[in-house]
């Protein structure tokens, strides 16, 4: 969407939410945790404050049934769109959570992946590295230029540091709907794409791996795994484009 002024303070408001108890729900990320106490964790935080899961019963275009939880808890090899379930978190694991909450009506979306106790140095710089590619997708946006910005500022991190990138999955519009218009590819060249506008709102998440960039669906028909097996971390925000450049609403 483009906001408002007044939609941005309702953004930054429903942002500053959602960073929060994403903050909250990581140092719940322990062993011996289920990943459904984490969803109940993150659902009961939400409503306690007034606001909606954005997930919760969310059915994407294409999708068979609705997705039944308000967290998505995607655990090693397992890349986005974990469904939460029985699973028992152990020491050494690698956990992204991704959530997202409506609060006055709008939309908001964010993600991180944890380290559990101690993880094994891959893992760790997998999650650091995805973080900055996060930090360098954000750090390409601005009014006038090119979605491409984005998607080659992502991948170049991914390229640089030899990490996989998972290119079949990417970030979006978001606002008045938890996923709008237009896609935002983590793969792209400079300077072409699609053309980002002020006041535009867009949530950026790459996805890297140790291994390679292809994803497969589970049989539980929501969660994305790597093809190979391999380690992944997911890292989102929603940031709101100006005119110099962008401001992070999800801190
Ligand atoms: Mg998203």
């Amino acid at each position: 969407m483009r906001a408002s002024v007044a939609e941005v303070k309702i953004l930054r408001a429903g942002g500053a939410r959602l960073a929060a108890i994403l903050r909250q729900v990581a140092t719940a990320v322990r062993p011996g945790v289920t990943t459904l106490e984490l969803d109940s964790l993150a659902r009961n935080l939400i409503t306690a404050g007034g606001d909606e899961p954005a997930f919760l019963n969310y059915q994407p275009a294409g999708a068979r049934q609705p997705f039944p939880a308000a967290l998505c808890v995607s655990v090693n090899d397992e890349v986005v769109h974990g469904l939460p379930g029985g699973r028992v978190i152990v020491e050494g694991d690698i956990v992204s959570l991704d959530l997202g909450l409506r609060h006055q009506g709008l939309f908001t979306d964010m993600a991180i992946t944890v380290p559990v106790g101690q993880v094994d140095q891959e893992s760790a710089r997998l999650i650091e590295i995805t973080r900055r590619a996060l930090l360098a997708g954000i750090g390409a946006l601005r009014a006038g230029g090119r979605l491409g910005d984005v998607g080659a500022a992502v991948a170049a991190v991914a390229r640089v540091e030899k990490l996989g990138l998972v290119t079949a999955l990417g970030g979006h519009g978001v606002g008045r709907e938890v996923h709008e218009e237009p896609l935002v590819p983590n793969i792209g060249q400079a300077g072409e794409g699609e053309r980002v506008v002020a006041s535009e709102v867009l949530a950026i998440e790459p996805m890297l791996t140790l291994g390679g960039g292809t994803v497969r669906l589970s049989s539980d028909g929501f969660t994305y795994l790597t093809r190979d097996g391999s380690r992944s971390a997911h890292f989102e925000h929603t940031a709101v484009v100006t005119e110099r450049g962008s401001e992070i609403l999800t801190v």
